[in-house]
């Protein structure tokens, strides 16, 4: 085992996150799942409406993935998936990003405080460092604020999810964006889009305009609520929207 390998055993330990495997070939994968990742990352995905990207389909690798970056810890594995997405057809989903404007300011969607607290960290932040850094644009973590604690979104509805999202955020210290020629919200999981439209709503009301979306990966409304039920069963405390 080289010193890399060490290194990377001590703080990950040493099996695949993806098959469990222990023929790891970096931190997180072994070379199969890492190249089934790549592959499944080749086409970014349009959820709908066309000022939003998805990085990656929701499937079973990428879930693990997602799950681990979540609530194992693993927040870097945002930046992975990142840099991953670049790798295959020459990285279209960065091309596309980089189309939609030169400098452009990568705003994260903001978790709540009490699950900052218990977590340590914000994944979407990762997320949104990795695209600044790969589209030569900005992290900008001081403009959209979440408004108050709201109970889980595990807990409620379809619809009163998209309530409970609806006037959750406001944007602020809007100067420090004159510089920047537009605005790309970016979120882990896109699923309704209620969470993203929220933050895009409160960035229009506070004068922003050109305004874009990008999440690591996309899951269809069915298959996340199949997916929390049976997260639920196994204790796992998950959300999407
Ligand atoms: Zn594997």
């Amino acid at each position: 085992m080289n010193l890399k390998d060490s290194i990377s055993f001590f703080f990950f330990g040493n099996v695949c996150t993806g098959c469990g495997s222990s023929q790891k070939f970096d931190p997180w994968l072994c070379s199969s799942c890492k190249e089934e990742l790549i592959a499944c990352g080749e086409r970014p995905i349009w959820p709908g409406k066309e000022d939003a990207i998805c990085l990656y389909p929701m499937n079973s690798l990428t879930r693990k993935l997602v799950l681990a970056m979540k609530y194992k810890g693993m927040q870097k594995i945002a930046s992975y998936l990142v840099a991953h997405s670049s790798v295959g057809r020459k990285g279209e989903a960065l091309q596309i990003l980089e189309s939609w404007g030169k400098n452009m300011a990568f705003l994260p969607v903001p978790v709540h405080s009490a699950r900052m607290r218990e977590r340590g960290y914000n994944q979407s932040e990762q997320a949104a460092f990795e695209l600044a850094l790969q589209c030569n644009g900005k992290l900008q973590t001081n403009i959209l604020k979440r408004r108050v604690y709201k109970p889980s979104q595990t807990l409620l509805g379809s619809s009163a999810r998209s309530l409970n999202v609806a006037g959750a955020f406001e944007a602020k210290n809007a100067e420090n964006l004159e510089s920047q020629s537009g605005i790309v919200v970016v979120d882990d999981v896109y699923t309704t889009g209620a969470t993203t439209t929220s933050c895009t709503r409160a960035l229009k009301r506070a004068g922003f305009e050109k305004i874009k979306v990008c999440a690591l990966l996309y899951e269809l409304p069915a298959s996340a609520a199949m997916d929390m039920a049976a997260d639920k069963k196994l204790g796992w405390r998950t959300e999407r929207d």
